[in-house]
């Protein structure tokens, strides 16, 4: 009975008010576009970060090897 309205946000990407229910698929954002729009922001951060160590397996650089181990 009590017609309440839905919650509204913010699409993140364009600030368009979006509606904050079912039949919006991409939630918060506005539209699919938008939403591509930022998963591209993500990727470009992602690659900001640097990758593991490449490990150098000629020089390990741990003088406690487990050779010295008596077990
Ligand atoms: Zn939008």
């Amino acid at each position: 009975m009590a017609a309440q309205s839905p919650p509204q946000v913010a699409c993140p990407t364009c600030r368009k008010p979006v509606l904050w229910v079912a039949t919006e698929k991409f939630k918060p954002f506005c539209s699919e576009r938008c939403k591509l729009i930022d998963l591209g922001d993500w990727a470009t951060e992602a690659h900001k970060i640097p990758g593991p160590p490449v490990w150098d397996h000629e020089n390990p650089g741990r003088p406690d090897a487990d050779d010295g181990q008596p077990f």
